[in-house]
């Protein structure tokens, strides 16, 4: 777990001794004491017992293996057209290129038959970059974690988000029911 102290460190400043924590990013070890080596917000890992400072400076950059969350904007035969809205960890919400897609051979370990029965437009879903090609297009991937997929869905019908039960996602207020490639960290239960 980590906590975030929310108290801004500057270059050279004392941040913990070496018994409580490990020197982390943006940090430098001397005589047993851990000093900030830039300005940013100091993070303790209590599970590593690791003492980092994170920069504000620093660019959010996507890269493949990042975890994104986006919504789907288009959904064709062969693959969703995602706008990414977060990288997953960063605090900052930036993107110059700022779509994605998702091609249906990503999508499941499971055969896709159709697309459209696992992604619908406006749905808020959770994948993983799988690779950065020449002009910036990135490719996701929702195949290799029951993490990735949707987390929140809408009702095709009323556009009330849906509630997971089970399995199946409904409508709560039009009773509607519906399939998705959906997500374990779905928000709606
Ligand atoms: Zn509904």
């Amino acid at each position: 777990m980590d906590k975030l102290k929310k108290k801004v460190a500057s270059p050279g400043e004392f941040l913990s001794t070496e018994e409580e924590f490990i020197p982390g990013k943006n940090t430098f070890e001397e005589n047993g004491e851990i000093f900030s080596s830039n300005t940013g917000l100091i993070v303790e890992d209590l599970k590593s017992k690791e003492i980092s400072v994170k920069s504000s400076s620093e660019p959010v950059k996507i890269k493949s293996g990042s975890v994104v969350f986006g919504r789907v904007d288009v959904v064709k035969d062969s693959s969703v057209l995602i706008e990414m809205q977060n990288i997953y960890g960063a605090d900052k919400k930036v993107f110059t290129s700022s779509f994605a897609v998702l091609p249906v051979r990503n999508v499941s370990r499971d055969y896709v038959e159709r697309l459209r029965d696992f992604f619908k437009i406006g749905d808020l879903v959770k994948a993983k970059v799988a690779k950065i090609l020449p002009g910036n297009n990135i490719d996701l991937e929702t195949s290799s974690s029951p993490d990735f997929g949707v987390v929140k869905a809408f009702c095709s019908r009323c556009r009330k988000p849906l509630h997971l039960f089970g399995s199946t996602l409904k409508c709560t207020s039009c009773g509607n029911t519906e399939g998705r490639k959906i997500s374990n960290d779905y928000l709606l239960k």
